[in-house]
């Protein structure tokens, strides 16, 4: 039995599938899904690890240790590289399950016409046969023919390199017709950058075109973020560095006649001491857990390199509505020529309060203005018991929400007028028209910025009667915008007429009044905003919206003040190509941006980056994409935002809000601070374990540290402590920051000379402690070179170990986050428990060249560990070591 069609819909698609059916029909088909991913297979995971030219330099030592009959040290060698290769295979698959998870948050749905209503379906359940509704800015779901269209174009790079919008329409193509010539179907993988449309799907999953291509998306791969390039240069460096020091100390041994073999040892355990182990690894993790906290705080990171660019990003350009506002789309004030209304409240429940005119609200004109915001408009709004479902532009729902309120029967109306065609709202345009059928009258409705509909405007309706709207009325009425506008009131102007036209136009209107929505900033945002200012990022308003609307956010958000408040219109906003060097100064000095195009957007990102800055900014709509493209972050909207937007972006903000943002800068500053200090936790280690070596023979001293404990000393202390450091929450100084220069290398050479001076402390205190062991414990002429090896050896891992609190920045003593941040406790303990255990297995002490120890010489070693750990933190305290 035929059904009537549900509000706008046509006639062959008001139905939908039944759930059931598409139930059915998803088992035959499978879910509307590309193969995965191919994701990089576990075993290419476990092979990458032994590509390291690390793992080939200890490979090289443990096969030299074979070859002179050191079979002990051969086989730990092989053991510790079997245990960091272990390590890093679990570390990289954490990191590849946890970008899996998050490219599932941000998958998209679909709006589909199922039981007879227009409902979102995740778009993996799209099968053959659903009646598909598109509008600008959305994805495409599945490969779908065109029932009907309204100024549809879709862009279809994806699938057929054309970077042009194409038009769309219900014109039947034979099936052979080439794809870019199908302009009666769309593509799934491609999307619509204008107007809306029925479509039916044809072709779901590896059945569509772009499935059919599969290579085209299943190639994409992670490429090496700049951090870990910058990681990866560094561990080569750190390998050539070894090599000379190789070259070094078997030239003077060779010089000095030492015993061959002793010379290979000492050689072999320099380049297992010089080695940090898992240095890229530990950053790839560090960022993916950056990433999983950051979508905690509903700031979804798309790539792992934009959490590194965040940490450098020092202007924010956002947009106004419902980032830094509620986006509450309450109306405030409606006014029209017989009158004014003041609403006090919208009550959820649908009751509506009233300040003052509510006697105006059954007048003509009001009646009007009401029909137009139900009938210009794609939203959907719809109430079952205390739920409401609304699909489409929050500004519209809002609309029908509050016609609803104000007793208007929805359904009713739109089915009385049908709606026949419209001129969709871009942000170009700033307005949105709409022609409906209604009986034998034709009938056009239009919404859109005051001064736009204004414009298209020759009479004004007063009282149900149409007058003339001569220059004067004009005039009152966009001064009466601005006046509202000025109290922060987003505006919209809403105009009919009667017409008889065959095409639509949004000419000869009849303006019937306005609305003001009601958009206090959120709460919390004031702080944000000075968060950003302390920590050196400036934030610029790029809206669409009025200026004078504009301003008052701005002035009570403290986003401009005396020095900084001019506002520059879009239409005052030449090219880049036209723009002299006094307006590049005049962009980099505003704060706010009104009534601005998506085109502009991209304009002012690119000057901005001429000048050396690092951008981030926010988009929602279709047109957006550039810019968002463009910017060094494109930040798009998980709400409000389009489709599309959701696809360019780098960070996608689930609750689209700005404190998001800046939480999301603060977590990538201290992702890189972790991963600063992690390296400089394990260099300056490393580097007082080849100080010790190198000294011992250079200076032909009588003991030495053999490779197997140089591998216990790092296995100790390179994993769990410097773990625990790419782990720590870090510290509120992030904020006060200026940001940090992208290129800046992770160790500047400030920073080297901190690496060095920590790790001269750690050797010259370790090597002192084996002196003062022999002057004050164990004098006499000859020196037992096993407890000199033992206090050495234990008091390098405990100077270690303690180092680990040095990381702390700021120059208190003994406070600072590294004190607090319980992974480091945790690892200590750890730690502590597996050397005690080492130590309790006779094998193992054996193995380790570990006698016994009296409580003297455990005191001397502890001194050695104090000493070392005091004058670092000393040193760090006088401000030396920064
Ligand atoms: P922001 O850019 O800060 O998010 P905005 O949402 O006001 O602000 P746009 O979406 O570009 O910016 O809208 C510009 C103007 O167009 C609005 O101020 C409003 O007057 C009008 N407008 C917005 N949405 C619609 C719509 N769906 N139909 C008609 N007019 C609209």
């Amino acid at each position: 039995m035929h059904q009537p069609p549900e509000d706008n819909k046509p006639v062959t698609v008001a139905r939908g599938l039944s759930s059931e059916e598409a139930a059915i029909r998803l088992k035959t088909f499978g879910p509307n899904a590309l193969i995965a991913q191919k994701q990089r297979s576990t075993l290419i995971i476990l092979l990458h690890q032994f590509k390291s030219p690390m793992m080939l330099l200890l490979g090289l030592a443990a096969s030299l240790s074979f070859v002179f009959g050191e079979w002990l040290d051969g086989s730990a060698i092989v053991i510790v590289l079997l245990i960091n290769i272990l390590i890093g295979f679990w570390m990289e698959l954490q990191a590849v399950r946890s970008m899996h998870a998050l490219k599932d948050m941000i998958s998209l749905p679909a709006k589909v016409v199922r039981d007879q209503r227009t409902v979102e379906v995740p778009s993996d359940e799209i099968v053959p046969g659903d009646a598909l509704y598109v509008e600008a800015g959305d994805m495409i779901a599945a490969d779908a023919q065109i029932i009907e269209s309204s100024e549809l174009q879709a862009e279809e790079a994806a699938l057929t390199g054309e970077s042009l919008p194409v038009s769309k329409k219900n014109e039947p193509m034979p099936a052979d017709t080439p794809l870019p010539d199908r302009i009666d179907m769309l593509f799934k993988g491609t999307f619509i950058t204008r107007g809306n449309g029925y479509a039916v799907v044809q072709a779901t999953g590896m059945k569509t075109e772009i499935g059919k291509i599969a290579s085209m998306v299943q190639g994409a791969h992670q490429a090496a973020t700049p951090l870990e390039k910058k990681l990866e240069a560094l561990s080569r460096k750190l390998i050539w560095v070894t090599v000379g020091l190789l070259a070094a100390v078997v030239l003077v041994g060779v010089f000095r006649q030492f015993d061959f073999l002793e010379l290979i040892k000492t050689a072999i355990a320099l380049a297992v001491a010089a080695i940090p182990e898992g240095l890229p690894i530990v950053a790839t993790l560090a960022l993916a857990r950056g990433m999983i906290k950051m979508a905690k705080y509903k700031a979804i990171v798309k790539k792992l390199s934009a959490v590194e660019t965040l940490g450098g990003t020092d202007i924010i350009c956002t947009d106004k509505t419902g980032t830094l506002t509620q986006n509450r789309i309450e109306v405030s004030t409606i006014a029209c020529q017989s009158g004014i209304v003041e609403i006090a409240n919208e009550e959820d429940q649908g009751v509506l309060t009233y300040r003052s005119g509510e006697e105006h609200m059954q007048s003509a004109d009001f009646i009007r203005l009401l029909e137009v915001a139900v009938l210009c408009s794609t939203a959907e709004y719809s109430t079952t018991g205390d739920a409401h479902t609304m699909i489409g532009d929050p500004l519209e729902t809002g609309l029908l929400r509050f016609a609803v309120a104000a007793g208007m029967d929805i359904e009713a109306l739109r089915k009385t007028h049908r709606m026949e065609g419209q001129i969709p709202f871009t942000s170009e345009t700033k307005m949105m028209v709409t022609r409906h059928r209604s009986g034998n009258r034709i009938w056009v409705a239009a919404k859109g910025a005051m001064e736009e509909i204004l414009s298209h405007c020759t009479h004004i309706s007063r009282d149900g009667r149409v007058e003339a709207l001569d220059s004067a009325v004009h005039k009152h009425w966009i001064d009466q915008s601005e006046t509202l506008a000025a109290k922060g009131l987003r505006m919209l102007g809403f105009a009919w007429k009667d017409d008889d036209h065959m095409y639509l136009t949004p000419d000869d209107l009849v303006f019937t009044g306005m609305i003001g929505f009601l958009d206090p900033p959120i709460a919390g945002m004031k702080e944000a905003l000075g968060e950003c200012q302390n920590a050196g990022i400036e934030v610029k308003m790029i809206t669409g919206d009025h200026p004078a609307t504009a301003k008052t956010i701005a002035s009570a958000l403290g986003l401009i003040d005396a020095a900084h408040d001019e506002i520059i219109l879009g239409k005052e906003m030449k090219s880049v190509e036209q723009l002299t060097a006094e307006d590049r100064k005049k962009w980099l000095h505003a704060r706010i941006f009104a009534r601005v195009s998506p085109g502009q957007k991209l304009d002012l990102v690119t000057v901005l980056q001429d000048e050396g800055h690092i951008v981030a900014m926010t988009g929602d709509g279709v047109n957006d994409a550039p810019a968002l493209k463009k910017a060094d972050i494109g930040i798009a909207m998980g709400i409000r935002g389009s489709q599309v937007s959701q696809e360019v972006a780098d960070m996608v903000l689930k609750d689209d809000a700005f404190t998001s943002i800046v939480r999301a800068i603060k977590q990538g500053r201290i992702i890189f601070e972790n991963i600063r200090k992690f390296v400089v936790y394990l260099l300056s280690s490393n580097l007082s374990e080849l100080m010790v070596v190198a000294t011992a023979a250079l200076l032909g001293l009588h003991f030495q540290l053999f490779p197997l404990q140089i591998l216990f000393i790092n296995l100790v202390s390179d994993v769990l402590p410097a773990l625990a450091l790419g782990m720590s929450s870090g510290s509120d100084e992030v904020m006060k920051q200026k940001p940090r220069n992208p290129d800046e290398p992770i160790i500047s050479g400030q920073k080297w000379v901190t690496i060095w001076v920590y790790a001269g402390v750690m050797a010259i205190c370790t090597l002192v402690g084996v002196w003062m062991h022999h002057v004050l414990i164990d004098p006499g002429d000859v020196w037992e070179p096993r407890i000199s090896n033992n206090i050495l050896f234990l008091s390098l891992i405990g100077a270690q170990l303690l180092h680990v609190f040095n990381m702390s920045e700021g120059r208190r003593f003994f406070r600072g986050e590294e004190f607090g941040n319980k992974y480091v406790w945790w690892s200590l303990l750890i730690t502590a428990s597996v050397i005690g255990v080492a130590y309790s297995i006779p094998q193992v002490r054996e193995a380790l060249y570990l006698g016994p120890m009296m409580w003297a010489d455990i005191i001397v070693v502890a001194g050695a560990t104090f000493a070392s750990f005091l004058i670092n933190r000393i040193l760090k305290r006088l401000g030396w070591l920064k």
